[in-house]
Parts: C-alpha cells; sequence; structure tokens
C-alpha cells in the first residue's frame, strides 16, 4: 500500500470552496499516485488568532492546559469538514485528533514536543479509509491533557507523522508557490527557490520565516525526509528541501528574513567582573527564558560594563522583573520590543569573504543603525529599529542580487 503525507496550510482550508479545491487536489493524487492519504490539516484561517485572543482576555500566560484545549479546537473543525466534503465525494474518511492516535508529547503547553506516534492505530484507520485527515498542531501528554505545538506547527505534525510511518517524503500545500529569497508578501522582488538545504531553511525558519515550522525541518533534516513545499493554488513545483551534498549551485546568500518577535534589554552599569554573565543569564534560564543575541561593552574606566541581549518578546517583562528582583548590581534597565532582528542566510557564507562587509555597507548606506550583532557559519543577524525592517530588506535583497 502506498502512503503519502500531504498538509494544508490555513489559507489552503479557508472556507468551503478552498476544501472544494483541496479535495481535488486528493482526488487528483489518488488516482494518480497513491492508495492511501493522510492528510494533515490546519485551522481555517484566522481561527487559531480568534481563540488565542479569546484565551488572552483571561490569562496571558499561554503555557497552560487550558490554552492548548481551546487553540486546538480549529483543527477539530478543519479536519471534520474536509473529511466530510471527501465523503459526500465518495472518498472514504474520517478525522482523527491528536488524542485519538495518539501523537504523543511531552507537556509543555504552547509549545510541546512530539515523543511518539502510534503508527498502528494508523496502520488500522488505513485499511478502513483511504484518506485520513488528521487535526495538525495538536497531541496529548502523558497526563492526558490537549497539548499544541506551537504557533504553524500542523508542519511538524506533517513531517513527524511521514517520519513515524517510514516514508520518505512529505507534500506542504501552503498559500505562496514555495519557498521564496524573502517573504514575497514584504519584499515584492522575491524569487521562488528551486531547491533549498535543510540547514538553510533550518536557519530561516527559525529566524522568522514562517513558511515553515523549525521543528518540522528539524526532524526531516534528522530522518532524511525530503519536503515539497508549493501552492494549493497553483498545479506548479514548489520548492524541494534537500541535502547539502545534492545543491549544485552554492550561492552565497540564499534568502532573507526578519523576525519581530524579540524584545533588546540592556543592562548599565554593572560590575565588570567576572560571574556576572553567568549570574545573569543563569536567572533567565531558571525562568525559561531563552536569550538570542548577545553584546557586552566596557566603559573607558574598566569598572563597568554594559550588557545588552535578547529575549522572546512574550518574556521581555518577566526577564525585567527577575532581575529587578535579584541580587545584581546595576546602575539601570532598558527594555525595547520596537525592533526587528534581520538574517541573510546561504550556506556559501562558508566559502565567501566580505558577506558581512556587504551588508553592514548597505546597512549604512540607508541611515540604518545596527545595535547587535551575531553570526553563525551560515548567517548573519543584526538588529535594528522595528521602523526600518521593510527598507532594511529590500535593499539587502538588491545588495545580494536576489530580485527577479
Ligand atoms: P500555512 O497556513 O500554509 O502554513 P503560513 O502563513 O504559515 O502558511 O506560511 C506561508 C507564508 O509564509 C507566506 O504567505 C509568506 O507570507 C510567508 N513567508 C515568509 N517568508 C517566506 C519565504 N522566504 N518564502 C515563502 N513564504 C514566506
Ligand atoms: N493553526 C495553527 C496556527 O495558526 C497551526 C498551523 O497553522 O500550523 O498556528
Ligand atoms: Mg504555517
Amino acid at each position: 500500500m502506498s502512503i503519502h503525507v500531504m498538509k494544508f496550510g490555513g489559507t489552503s482550508v479557508a472556507n468551503l470552496s478552498r476544501i472544494k479545491n483541496v479535495v481535488q487536489i486528493v482526488e487528483n493524487k489518488i488516482y494518480r499516485h497513491s492508495e492511501r492519504i493522510i492528510l494533515v490539516v490546519s485551522a481555517m484561517s484566522g481561527v487559531t488568532n480568534k481563540l488565542v485572543e479569546e484565551y488572552k482576555r483571561i490569562n496571558k500566560d499561554i503555557s497552560t492546559p487550558e490554552y492548548d484545549a481551546i487553540v486546538s479546537t480549529g483543527e477539530q473543525c478543519s479536519s471534520a469538514l474536509i473529511s466530510s466534503m471527501l465523503n459526500e465525494k465518495k472518498i472514504s474518511s474520517r478525522s482523527i485528533l491528536g488524542w485519538q492516535l495518539p501523537i504523543l508529547t511531552d507537556s509543555n503547553h504552547s509549545k510541546a514536543r512530539i515523543l511518539q506516534i502510534d503508527t498502528r492505530s494508523f496502520k488500522k484507520y488505513l485499511e478502513d479509509y483511504k484518506v485520513l485527515v488528521v487535526a495538525g498542531f495538536q497531541g496529548v501528554s502523558k497526563q492526558n491533557r490537549i497539548t499544541t505545538l506551537g504557533r504553524g506547527g500542523s508542519d511538524t505534525s506533517a513531517v513527524a507523522i511521514a517520519c513515524s510511518m517510514g516514508l520518505d517524503s512529505c507534500e506542504i500545500y501552503t498559500d505562496v508557490e514555495g519557498i521564496f529569497t524573502s517573504d514575497p508578501r514584504v519584499v515584492k522582488d522575491a524569487n521562488k527557490i528551486n531547491s533549498i538545504t535543510y540547514e538553510e531553511i533550518l536557519e530561516l525558519a527559525s529566524l522568522g520565516s514562517k513558511v515553515l515550522h523549525p521543528r518540522s525541518v528539524e526532524l526531516a533534516m534528522k530522518y532524511g525526509i525530503r519536503i515539497h513545499v508549493r501552492s494549493s493554488f497553483e498545479k506548479k513545483i514548489g520548492t524541494m528541501v534537500i541535502k547539502e551534498e545534492s545543491k549544485i549551485e552554492r550561492e552565497i546568500v540564499t534568502g532573507i528574513t526578519s523576525s519581530e518577535k524579540d524584545a533588546k534589554i540592556t543592562l548599565k552599569g554593572i560590575p565588570d567582573k567576572p560571574g556576572i554573565a553567568a549570574k545573569i543569564f543563569s536567572i533567565l534560564a531558571r525562568n525559561n527564558i531563552n536569550v538570542d543575541m548577545i553584546v557586552q561593552n566596557i566603559t573607558d574606566d574598566g569598572k563597568f560594563a554594559s550588557l545588552t541581549f535578547t529575549v522572546p518578546e512574550d518574556d521581555e517583562k518577566k526577564a525585567v522583573k527577575e532581575i529587578k528582583n535579584s541580587n545584581i548590581k546595576f546602575k539601570n534597565i532598558h527594555s525595547n520590543s520596537s525592533i526587528c532582528k534581520i538574517s541573510i542566510v546561504g550556506v556559501g557564507m562558508r566559502s565567501n569573504v566580505g558577506v558581512a562587509q556587504k551588508m553592514f555597507e548597505t546597512l549604512a548606506d540607508m541611515n540604518i543603525n545596527i545595535q547587535v550583532i551575531s553570526t553563525s557559519e551560515i548567517k548573519i543577524s543584526v538588529l535594528i529599529d522595528l521602523p526600518n525592517k521593510k527598507k532594511a530588506l529590500n535593499a539587502l535583497h538588491d545588495a545580494y542580487k536576489l530580485s527577479k
């Protein structure tokens, strides 16, 4: 029995006419290739946002089981609607929720990780139905509570299901033609990329490009699953995510992305002594707050330092409060979330010089101030003021000749 995993995002299931389109794609697939299909679906677009808003009117803390019980309902609805439509078309189908398989996760509510998927249930259901419509984004913990995998997590549900079923590929249908050199909604000249390496899309996804959920790429890379990101609106080939060895062209910069989800915290007048940074970051770690970019400066007299770092915007207030409540000595603390991280990514950076210089020069020419810099082998990120985001993305896109 050949099995195929296909995932459809929010815009692709946004209303009955889009759902009809999904059913059509599934019909073609059954006819052409596959005997059985596991369809992983997101909530209809906008639904999860509304659910999050409703919940936050009562509680701002999203790490509770009730947050997940609420926000997972969008997928319950879309999976049942799609399955109903398939059955109307005489394609035997049933909807499956995370707990019904089960898709077992840890109990980190709002950002759970999949631990295990019961493939025996899948195999059993696949004997009775041609198409299984699985509610993406959700699972169940050992404590028997519904969990969700983080915003955009349906991609991860799909890849995890393909892995657990021992398949070697997975199709992700979305509202753009594939993965582009930058978000095509922000950079008008962005180009579709035909193939991209796991490392590159993992960096882009982790640094803010929401076209794929980062964890889905991690899993695909680990288990060698080929991901085909393509449009549910057009019958075109999209982008293949592949191993670096298989890539012939190694562009210096493959893509540019931005993230607005961080806040910058600056501590001024901390003693310049060994162990202070360790103390500050251990407070944050204890509170489960991730630190991303870091920069430290020493005052002229060498006695004091200032430390700037970024944390997720959602943790900004907590981080400031915990530091203020600690015994760490400092002159003042300041935080700002009107910032944006711009990142350029490309495996070709490993073997080329002058990449960073071009980035800094381009931003300088636009009179955009760089606040913090961080690098890895295949990426350079800079922190800038949020209002400069679009200008910076477009200028860098041109500078690295990524435009159409
Ligand atoms: P889905 O609901 O199908 O999962 P998402 O909204 O999560 O879709 O992701 C698709 C969106 O990602 C696109 O509409 C696009 O605006 C955005 N995006 C950001 N960066 C990129 C990129 N580099 N390539 C393609 N799309 C991108
Ligand atoms: N519906 C969820 C969200 O909006 C999951 C997803 O779309 O992948 O984040
Ligand atoms: Mg998505």
